[in-house]
């Protein structure tokens, strides 16, 4: 046995302290709902920044900085031709009637959109033939809805 041996680590391989270390990072992130990721840039408005989705720079809006309870600067992002800053913000939790149901309402909204996104592939995974048919192949070995149960 030589002292050239790879030291043993964590097991996940050259890189498994760094892939260690993020998901040790991950695990101290806050769990809340507030936590947005997105692109950032500075506000025509002092005070704030203007937040938008990851590739949508034609839509931004204002956060203001006494909203933020921490934001973390997590890059850069390629959007057609040029780039932007994106970022993890935590919000503050909301404390007002009027802020908790602003949150509700984008708690809502944000639901909404992961029902919508989740509708084609739950499409592809269930049974895309109508009654009376099964997905089977047919005499090509081409997979196709086939008469039957
Ligand atoms: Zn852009």
């Amino acid at each position: 046995m030589s002292d050239a041996a790879p030291k043993k680590t964590s097991g996940l391989g050259p890189n498994g302290d760094a892939v260690q270390g993020f998901i040790d990072k991950l695990g101290a992130l806050p769990a809340g709902d507030h936590v947005v990721h997105g692109m950032v840039k500075a506000a025509d408005a002092p005070g704030g920044l203007m937040l938008a989705h990851v590739g949508d720079c034609d839509h931004w809006v204002y956060i203001a900085a006494s909203a933020i309870q921490k934001i973390t600067d997590t890059g850069r992002v390629t959007c057609l031709g040029h780039s932007h800053t994106t970022a993890d913000i935590q919000l503050k939790d909301p404390t007002s009637d009027l802020e908790m149901a602003f949150a509700g309402i984008a708690n809502l909204h944000r639901q909404a959109l992961a029902k919508v996104h989740s509708l084609p592939t739950r499409a592809l995974i269930g049974d895309p033939c109508p009654p009376g048919f099964h997905l089977g192949r047919d005499q090509f070995g081409n997979l196709s809805c086939q008469p039957g149960p």
